[in-house]
């Protein structure tokens, strides 16, 4: 059995999708980090049925949870303190968006006005699709 040190304050991403552990470690800006991080990959997840990866920071930091339930509402957040659960942070599918996706319509204001900002509504939280505010286009970001 892989023994995997606790950590003692600090943040647990559990339930990631085997595979993007490594991708959400870069998103994060972990390879930067100065404290402890740990990306445990493929761990069995019985309620998953399958593998998930795992990321342990031992480090109080700021995490955009809009931009987490995203790519995946599954996702799930738990708060370390004295080396236990303090509190989990349920994730949802945000209802706005602004800078996060962009629009791909050329004729948009967005493409045309390079300042404007990017703002999406929510269309479907299964599909996780999204309106364009100003011209309506419907755009499915990249997720998992
Ligand atoms: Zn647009």
């Amino acid at each position: 059995m892989l023994q995997i040190t606790s950590i003692e304050k600090g943040i647990v991403i559990d339930h990631i999708p085997a595979g993007f552990g490594i991708k959400l470690y870069y998103y994060l800006k972990l390879d930067k980090a100065d404290y402890t991080v740990a990306l445990i990959k493929n761990v069995y997840s019985e309620r998953m049925g399958g593998k998930k990866d795992i990321i342990k920071i031992n480090n109080e930091i700021d995490l955009d949870v809009n931009f987490l339930g995203l790519i995946n509402p599954n996702i799930t957040i738990n708060i370390i303190e004295n080396e236990k659960i303090a509190k989990k942070v349920k994730l949802k599918v945000p209802e706005k968006v602004v800078n996060v996706i962009q629009c791909k319509n050329p004729r948009c204001v967005t493409s045309v006005e390079g300042y404007a900002d990017h703002v999406f509504h929510l269309v479907d939280p299964e599909k996780r699709s999204y309106r364009c505010e100003y011209c309506d286009d419907i755009v499915i970001p990249h997720t998992v």
